[in-house]
């Protein structure tokens, strides 16, 4: 009898897969594809999923190993996202193993069994359910815990409560001590709040039509931009088309961005749905993720909410797929498997004929385009639901103004007449940091990174300097370098500069910071969140994660304090992002029966693609920047492929990429403009030189024939074992 031979994906960085035989003992064993093998790779032993059995290998069949052991006796993924898989590791021409294990949870990648396992759960005891808010007044974390867990007549998982409160487990352990609650280990998915859920509230005629069209193509594949503007209730939709989807015994799958899976969105979803949701997320440890994930392939969670990643989420019987905030940076993966999830979603909503619904009020210009090509069917919703009004922009010319620290005298004013009627006020600013230079006055030096070509940026509180692009980081220089004058000045403000002038200007106001550092420490981001949502904090100042997701109701005004850095920058993609942000950051302001103002600080106020956003909003920005990308053949009007190459030797780089560009010359595909190679925008990083080399086509298809030989003939290029290098098929960042 002939050998069956079995072709693998492992983990290794190779762009193939691997051959080896199924041993004797085991020739009769049906095998589906998606099932798990272990198998020996040198010398070690790795666990692989079985793609197809071969007919014939390249390798001679004497050279192939055995495999180890069957690891499933059924397929770990539905067909759809097998096929899934396949279609994405020959679309970004990335090593199947990575792509593979990527879309499997640790514990699985490990090897162990694919079964639900218990994880930590808390009860209230009797004597907990009798404790008051009065007995915990000088405890308010205790009693918003011990509230919450009262809510669920299961109790809760640690899974779900990583979802819903930030650092809870030292309150769980006062809880634990006073035998308020007790502990065990189980497999129960909270359920049901206890407390009826607050009717919805009636939609508007906009919101109506939004759900009806989706809903009527609940069983079939078609594409939906949902284009709402902040708080015009885009979630409300998202929540109704869910419900029909439950009620025909289908599941809903729901992508987020990275810091969109915030306590209060989960909320909402567990008030509405009595089901069990499976949350898919960083905080989860190991066991957690994987009993999601598998709650989700056998159909048990109704409900799936995910950021990137979950994209690969098995699921039992898919009804829709909607991706929230559809423009968001983190749905593209920056490193190592280089994909798209929304893009994937789409593709998958194609696989399993079910709707896809792409939400956003600041929606990607790819997926504008499509809804022109009448690829996507576009859902407008264009007013702020409920009470809310759309607030008014302004522009400030800081040209030749006074200035503090970044904030110009009519800005301070404004400001103050909006804390004398009680509101709140949020200030962006997207530089972390002091100051993002130290300059030396007497003969000009700068601090700079030696691994990198950026300056530091001075931490002062903390004395320290550090890189924002590699890990470095130094104490403060007591003295020039150079000339050893003592006079070295910080240039710029970043928000720790920024906000030492607010306490100045403001001494009796209470000011919170909200950057990377300010909110390093867990839970003190919910912390302020909560003082800012009590009303005791009256000024934010922070960076753009303010600007994605939270609900500040008594924010009156909102001020861009630097918007000109997305005017003038080499990446072609930095105005569609500075208007997506200026829009974000705008929306949060009067998202309750206040009425909010925006205010953006500039030295270029005529600037056209600025006035376009403040006279037309976001819509006929987007229509101008899209009549520019068309002009200039830039994506969404063309496709686009960049390779990376970076090495410690200053030359490594450029080598290998020059090689490639006469590679790819050679390929006869007369369609796709090769461009480079260039020094990357910063040319050195962590100590290493980067360059690119840019594919550019009018169609995919043209693209895609030639990176296809194209790749291969990269992985023998003997330039290539000198430098890392990498393929980023549609590549959102440009450097
Ligand atoms: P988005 O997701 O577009 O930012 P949300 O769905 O969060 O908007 O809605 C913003 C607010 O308006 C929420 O408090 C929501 O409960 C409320 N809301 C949504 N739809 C309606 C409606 N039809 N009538 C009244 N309030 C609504
Ligand atoms: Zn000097
Ligand atoms: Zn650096």
């Amino acid at each position: 009898m002939n050998q069956r031979i079995l072709r693998i994906a492992i983990p290794s960085p190779l762009r193939r897969s691997f051959d080896y035989l199924l041993p004797a003992k085991m020739a009769n064993t049906a095998l589906e594809p998606g099932v798990r093998l272990r198998v020996p790779f040198g010398p070690r032993k790795l666990v692989g999923v079985f793609l197809e059995e071969i007919a014939e290998t390249p390798v001679p069949v004497a050279r192939l190993k055995p495999i180890i052991e069957i690891l499933d006796e059924t397929s770990l993924f539905p067909e759809d996202v097998l096929e899934l898989l396949r279609r994405a590791c020959s679309y970004y021409r990335h090593a199947p193993g990575d792509v593979y294990i990527a879309a499997l949870p640790a514990l699985l990648r490990q090897g162990q069994a694919a079964t639900v396992r218990g994880v930590q759960h808390f009860r209230l005891t009797d004597s907990g359910q009798s404790v008051t808010a009065d007995m915990l007044k000088r405890a308010p974390r205790q009693w918003l815990l011990l509230k919450l867990l009262g809510e669920f007549a299961e109790g809760l998982g640690s899974d779900v409560l990583n979802s819903r409160m930030e650092n809870w487990r030292p309150i769980m352990k006062r809880l634990l001590e006073k035998q308020w609650v007790n502990e065990s280990n189980e497999i129960v998915t909270a359920v049901a709040q206890k407390d009826v859920p607050p009717s919805p509230p009636m939609l508007n005629g906009e919101q109506q039509v939004a759900v009806t069209k989706v809903v009527e193509a609940l069983g079939e594949y078609q594409g939906f931009l949902l284009e709402g503007v902040t708080g015009s209730g885009k979630t409300e939709v998202y929540l109704r088309i869910i419900e029909e989807v439950l009620a025909s015994g289908r599941q809903a799958l729901v992508l987020v961005p990275e810091i969109g899976l915030t306590p209060q969105l989960v909320q909402r979803f567990q008030q509405r749905f009595p089901v069990p949701i499976a949350l898919l997320h960083s905080g989860l440890n190991d066991t957690e993720r994987l009993n999601a994930w598998l709650m989700a392939r056998d159909g048990s969670a109704p409900i799936v909410i995910g950021t990137r990643s979950a994209v690969f989420t098995p699921l039992c019987k898919p009804g829709v797929i909607i991706v929230d905030e559809e423009h968001d940076a983190s749905y593209k993966q920056h490193d190592g498997f280089r994909y798209s999830a929304r893009d994937l979603a789409v593709m998958r909503g194609h696989l399993v004929q079910v709707p896809v619904l792409l939400g956003s009020a600041t929606p990607s210009m790819e997926s504008l385009h499509n809804t022109r090509s009448v690829r996507y069917g576009l859902l407008e919703l264009s007013k702020r639901a409920g009470a809310a009004s759309q607030p008014s922009i302004r522009l400030l010319d800081i040209r030749s103004q006074p200035m503090d620290e970044g904030l110009s005298d009519n800005l301070l004013q404004v400001m103050r007449r909006h804390l004398q009627q009680n509101g709140q006020i949020l200030l962006f600013l997207n530089r972390r940091g002091y100051a993002p230079v130290l300059m030396c006055h007497d003969c000009g030096w700068v601090g700079k990174c030696q691994r990198c070509d950026a300056h530091l940026t001075l931490y002062a509180g903390q004395r320290r300097m550090r890189c924002h692009h590699c890990a470095s980081e130094r104490p403060v220089f007591s003295e020039c370098p150079e000339c050893k004058s003592h006079e070295l000045h910080p240039v710029g403000q970043g928000t720790e500069r920024v906000e030492q002038a607010l306490q100045r200007n403001f001494p009796d106001t209470e000011i919170a910071r909200i950057d990377r550092d300010s909110t390093r420490r867990k839970g003190s981001m919910e912390a302020m969140l909560e003082r800012i949502h009590e009303g005791k904090t009256r000024i934010l100042v922070g960076t753009q994660m303010l600007a994605k997701g939270h609900h500040f109701p008594g924010v009156t005004l909102v001020a861009i304090l630097d918007c000109d850095q997305g005017l003038f920058s080499v990446d072609f993609r930095a105005s569609e992002r500075m208007a997506q942000l200026i829009t974000q950051v705008a929306g949060r302001a009067g998202r309750a029966e206040k009425s909010g103002e925006v205010l953006i600080q500039t030295h270029h106020p005529e600037h056209p693609l600025l006035q376009c956003l403040i006279q037309q909003g976001y819509q006929g920005f987007s229509k101008a920047i899209l009549a520019e990308r068309q002009a200039a053949e830039l994506p969404p009007f063309s496709h686009m492929a960049l390779l990376r190459a970076e090495a410690v030797a200053a030359d490594a780089a450029m080598t290998f990429l020059c090689e490639a560009r006469d590679l790819a010359q050679a390929i006869d595909v007369s369609d796709v403009d090769i461009l480079g190679p260039v020094p990357a925008p910063m040319e050195r990083r962590a100590g290493r030189f980067r360059a690119q080399l840019l594919l550019q086509a009018t169609q995919r298809q043209d693209l895609q024939n030639l990176l296809s030989p194209w790749i291969q003939q990269l992985e023998g290029l003997k330039a290539g074992r000198k430098v890392r290098w990498s393929l980023d098929v549609d590549p959102y960042e440009m450097y």
